[in-house]
């Protein structure tokens, strides 16, 4: 803990860390101390971590990224977070992200972008660790923390563990809870830890894990001890190539380190099969109408009154002025293009031409990957991002919908609700880290940390 206090101090250029509380952290450490002595030890005991600015987290700073939640400080701590901290995990402090999540970046949170620790080769230009969960990645590739929470609606695990080489897993929906967890699209979020190792994301997922009374969607299902299953033996499995997921334009590096990844997984004993998923191509406008429906209606709550900021009224305002002016200066301009894009898609007049013809899609696009688990497929094998790690301010400059397609290869598995993890394999010709992306069997994620093991 110590040792992790000491870098952050140091990398405030990398912009992680957004709120700090050492002292939080010695005290947890001590106890944690404490505990091994008395021989009372779980996995995660002592371990420093580092938690995602979307996590309530009891009498710490809690903004989701987002100047509408300035000086909120939450009365309670998410089920994922405080079973962290109950198995002895300490906490350093809230890691930066895209404001509400929306984004890929970074670019998009009130405290300014985090920085990707790696460079193109000799070249200073700063890079994007990607988003939403971009400090927690940048955080964990810098040696920052030894494992950090993230949280997935479309790819903001995977995508952001991609660009700093890092591990990330995003379980099944339903997995872990998202109780006391800042919600985005509440059909899609899911958490998920970043790490350094495959091992690691087992460990820390485990504890993570579990049945929740407060979550009317969480699983009440057995957490499997992950780590034991990373046997390394893959031999006999059908691990799927989908052929929608070869883009047209797509750099030949990633063609490349997605040919390698068959052919590690093939001489590891896998059978690697082609396959088809359909109706991936309608997956980005899917998840660009369904996750904008459910963000506008859960950021209706920001309401000036109950959490937060609250605009500077002018004489004679209302309580039509205070929400308008409250939202117009609380939220950023992509927060304020989601409600404005989902208010849009669930209104009387559009409702069933954008909202429920997403919904209806979203079953097909599911029903593609029961069709291919049915045929005996046990994990599918897919780049997990476009290209490596890009500058920044590159995308953020060119319209929104540039920076959507950064998530064209993560979004499905959400819209099924499926295991999806990405793993480094490989660098491109700068030494900039590139990530596959292994997709499971619902509830599978055993089996799939056990596949990524054999990619790592
Ligand atoms: N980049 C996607 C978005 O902006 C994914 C975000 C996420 O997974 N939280 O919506």
């Amino acid at each position: 803990t110590q040792a992790c206090l000491t870098a952050i101090e140091g990398a405030d250029a990398l912009g992680a860390f957004v709120h700090k509380t050492p002292e939080l952290a010695l005290e947890q450490a001590s106890a944690a101390d404490a505990r091994i002595k008395a021989g009372d030890a779980p996995d995660m005991c002592g371990i420093p971590m580092g938690i995602k600015d979307l996590f309530c987290t009891k009498g710490v700073a809690s903004q989701a990224g987002s100047r509408i939640l300035e000086g909120f400080k939450p009365e309670y701590e998410s089920t994922v977070s405080g079973q962290l901290f109950d198995a002895g995990a300490v906490m350093l402090g809230k890691l930066n992200m895209d404001e509400f999540a929306m984004g890929s970046s970074n670019e998009t949170s009130c405290y300014g972008n985090a920085v990707n620790p790696w460079r193109r080769g000799n070249d200073d230009t700063a890079l994007t660790p990607g988003g939403s969960s971009g400090g927690s990645a940048s955080a964990v590739a810098a040696d920052l923390c030894l494992a950090a929470t993230g949280t997935d609606t479309g790819g903001s695990i995977r995508q952001p563990a991609a660009f700093t080489g890092t591990v990330g897993i995003k379980p099944t929906y339903g997995r872990c809870s998202r109780w006391g967890i800042v919600a985005f699209a509440s059909s899609l979020d899911q958490a998920g830890p970043m790490t350094k190792t495959v091992r690691d994301a087992a460990i820390v997922l485990g504890t993570m894990a579990g049945h929740d009374p407060k979550d009317s969607t969480s699983a009440d299902l057995q957490v499997p001890d992950f780590e034991a299953m990373l046997t390394g033996d893959i031999k006999g499995k059908k691990i799927g190539i989908p052929s929608e997921y070869r883009m047209d334009g797509m750099p030949s590096e990633i063609e490349k380190l997605w040919a390698d990844g068959a052919d590690m997984l093939r001489d590891a004993g896998a059978e690697i099969l082609d396959i088809s998923l359909p109706h991936t191509k309608y997956a980005l406008p899917t998840y660009y109408v369904i996750a904008p429906a459910e963000a506008s209606s859960n950021l209706a709550r920001y309401d000036g009154v109950r959490y937060g900021h609250r605009a500077t009224l002018a004489q004679g305002d209302g309580i039509t002025e205070m929400y308008e002016k409250t939202r117009a200066e609380g939220f950023g301009p992509e927060v304020q293009r989601r409600v404005m894009v989902g208010t849009y898609v669930l209104s009387a007049g559009f409702y069933d031409a954008y909202y429920n013809r997403a919904r209806k899609v979203r079953t097909l696009i599911k029903k593609d990957f029961e069709d291919v688990f049915a045929a005996g497929i046990d994990a599918i094998l897919t780049p997990a991002t476009p290209s490596s790690a890009f500058g920044l301010g590159e995308m953020a400059e060119a319209d929104p919908v540039q920076m959507y397609l950064n998530d064209v290869f993560t979004v499905t598995v959400n819209l099924a609700g499926l295991p999806g993890i990405s793993v480094p394999t490989g660098q491109d010709k700068q030494g900039l880290p590139m990530g596959l992306q292994l997709i499971g069997r619902p509830w599978e994620e055993g089996d799939l940390l056990n596949t990524a093991y054999a990619l790592e």
